[in-house]
């Protein structure tokens, strides 16, 4: 699966530069699970972050760490513009609906995972994250290095997750826009490889996921080989 790797590309070429500290995966160093939905009032809370927030899965070899580029949570007060991108290892599936599957169970993660005092707000649009940070969890001890142990634990927990690399962008500099279009491109991929599962329609020309077949390899491909392989 390297339908994201030129995504992956791009978002390390525009993190790079900027990042800050990087720490190796650590289980003992994972925050507390809440274990179901938490809510952390306006006046508990030291900042309210609000950005993107996706996943880009890729078959290459990606080792497990947290890079964060800016100021950790203890240095962030108020409204803050925010990006959490995590790049993930999965093994290489051959069967379209798996792999979908697979990657659908990735995006669910973050619906599943409630780092105690930092409470993840979705919204109707996956791309977009907030997040409401309790004053309480920073001060005994929470930043960007404990959540993302624990979202890696998190992702981990299914069997065809081998590597996550979790960029945490709060430095103001960086560019949003360009993450945001990222995190729209990739959506975009997986409502394709979507569309190739379930359509049995083949005609690119009056198709209106054609931009994404013209420009990401072996798109095209796959639904054409996944009709042949049905029989079609
Ligand atoms: S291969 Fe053609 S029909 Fe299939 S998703 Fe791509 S553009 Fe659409």
């Amino acid at each position: 699966m390297h339908f994201y790797d030129s995504l992956i590309e791009e978002v390390n070429t525009l993190a790079a530069p900027l990042i800050t500290s990087a720490f190796s995966a650590d289980k003992g160093k994972a925050w507390r699970d809440a274990g179901c939905n938490q809510v952390v009032l306006q006046r508990e809370s030291v900042c309210e972050l609000s950005g993107t927030g996706f996943n880009l899965v890729t078959s290459s070899a990606v080792e497990d760490g947290i890079f964060i580029a800016g100021d950790d949570l203890d240095r962030i007060k108020g409204e803050h513009k925010f990006a959490r991108v995590c790049i993930i290892q999965i093994d290489d599936e051959q069967d379209e609906q798996k792999a979908y599957n697979l990657i659908r169970k990735i995006e669910y993660v973050k619906y599943h995972c409630f780092p105690d005092g930092y409470m993840i707000r979705t919204s109707s649009n996956a791309q977009r994250e907030a997040v409401r940070v309790a004053g309480k969890a920073v001060d005994s001890g929470m930043d960007f290095n404990a959540v993302g142990n624990l979202l890696i634990e998190k992702y981990k927990e299914i069997p065809s997750v081998r590597g996550v690399k979790i960029i945490f962008i709060t430095v103001p500099q960086a560019d949003f826009d360009s993450l945001s279009r990222i995190a729209e491109k990739g959506d975009a991929i997986t409502k394709t490889l979507n569309h190739i599962v379930n359509t049995v329609n083949f005609d690119c020309d009056t198709c209106n996921l054609k931009a994404i077949c013209d420009e990401v390899e072996g798109m095209r491909e796959l639904h054409f080989g996944s009709n042949s392989r049905n029989g079609m």
